[in-house]
């Protein structure tokens, strides 16, 4: 017997679901990518993709997935040779170093714990170490969507000014952007990327770069530098320029009809949004521990993402619950990378999530612990709802 019909639903961790709207907006016949209503869409997107990092910098629209935005960053502000810290919280960073080192870049590791955020006094330290200053840039995500850390991107920057270091800050707001708070001029960030299928509800396709005067001055001198990517080439006059070549017209359309929606939530309600049901999750997942099997991969509380938790298990296959709320329920949660493959899964909370989607999620998982006779503290599911009820006001 299963209990599942329809669209499944993902809670992983991108690509997250799709709004109809969204959907909808691509229902319709390509522009002629030279007419004014192409250039304006261009326009519009570049001018509120501003408004999302909260910057007055330059930002680019790539045709490329997370991976293409790294490469993207990376390319228009280094040089062969160049040595850059990478902030280790989980997975993500790393995988952006790697890419930077298969680059010629030469890549050293703050080292990190999985279970931790990034430290910004051991950032500090190590920049105080660099007297020379060699290390050209400290990269580091906001949220590592394989541990769950949600790192404090301001206090980073601040450790990066107290050092009196010149490196250029480049961070990666994958998971995080449109989801929580993220003020990049405010923060002194020089260079953000994100993607287009988590929290900004578009498919899976675009990324985007953001930058400042110190990054485009970098940028001057930068020899990794490819046609694709340029930020100089994409400044063209003629608008095929900004894509170096034939506009993603459809994935234009959507990421519009996304960014639409979220302004007119505002994105102070989006980020309360995702804070609450966030907490709800981590409500359930306390509870659930209680049974000893599992846990938070993230230690200390201030330190778990409002996008997604990291679930560890001890004691029991979390690749049979994730088959069960799969295949019995259609709800899909995330698997355990990296270091924690095959002792974790991951509830991904970002998006286009409400609360019948979460409740739902949580519902579907507390049941699936019953059904695999899992040990697990009961009630998980009440206490999400309970603190809902809570902190959402009856007015
Ligand atoms: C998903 C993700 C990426 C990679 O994005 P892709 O689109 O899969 O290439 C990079 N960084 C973070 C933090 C992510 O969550």
């Amino acid at each position: 017997m299963v209990v599942r019909a329809g669209r499944e639903f993902l809670a992983i961790p991108g690509p997250t679901t799709m709004p109809d709207e969204v959907l909808r907006a691509m229902h319709r016949p390509a522009l002629d990518i030279y007419s004014d209503t192409m250039v304006q869409l261009t326009d519009g997107l570049l001018r509120d993709l501003g408004q999302l990092f909260a910057t007055q910098g330059r930002c680019y629209i790539y045709i490329a997935n997370g991976h293409g935005g790294w490469e993207a960053a990376l390319s228009n502000v280094l040089s062969r040779g160049d040595k850059i810290l990478v902030l280790e919280s989980g997975r993500f960073a790393i995988g952006w170093g790697q890419a930077a080192a298969a680059m010629g870049v030469e890549v050293e590791v703050l080292p990190g714990r999985w279970h931790r955020a990034v430290d910004p006094a051991e950032v500090e330290a190590r920049l105080r170490q660099d007297t020379q200053h060699n290390i050209k840039a400290v990269i580091c995500v906001q949220v590592d969507t394989a541990s769950s850390a949600v790192n404090d991107i301001e206090a980073i920057g601040k450790a990066i000014r107290a050092a009196g270091h010149p490196a250029l800050y480049m961070v990666d707001a994958v998971a995080s952007l449109a989801c929580m708070p993220f003020e990049m001029d405010a923060w002194g960030i020089d260079v953000t990327m994100s993607a287009s299928q988590k929290g900004l509800m578009a498919p899976p396709g675009l990324s985007f770069v953001a930058t400042n005067d110190r990054a485009r001055a970098a940028h001057q001198t930068a020899n990794l530098r490819t046609p694709y990517w340029d930020w100089t080439a994409r400044e063209g006059a003629e608008h095929y320029m900004k894509y170096a070549g034939t506009a993603p017209v459809h994935l234009l359309f959507a990421q519009r009809a996304a960014i639409d929606m979220l302004l007119d939530e505002t994105l102070p309600n989006v980020f309360t949004r995702h804070r609450l049901l966030a907490e709800a999750v981590r409500r359930a997942v306390a509870v659930w521990a209680e049974g000893g099997v599992l846990g938070f991969n993230i230690a200390r509380p201030e330190e778990r993402a409002d996008t997604v938790t990291t679930v560890t298990v001890d004691g029991a296959d979390p690749a049979a619950l994730q088959r069960y709320c799969k295949d019995k329920c259609g709800v899909v949660l995330g698997t355990g990378i990296g270091e924690l493959r095959g002792r974790a899964f991951r509830i991904a909370h970002m998006g286009h999530i409400n609360a019948p989607s979460i409740l739902g999620t949580l519902g579907v998982i507390e049941m699936s612990l019953a059904a695999l006779d899992i040990p697990h503290g009961k009630g998980g599911t009440q206490a999400a709802i309970a603190y809902l009820a809570a902190a959402v006001a009856a007015d």
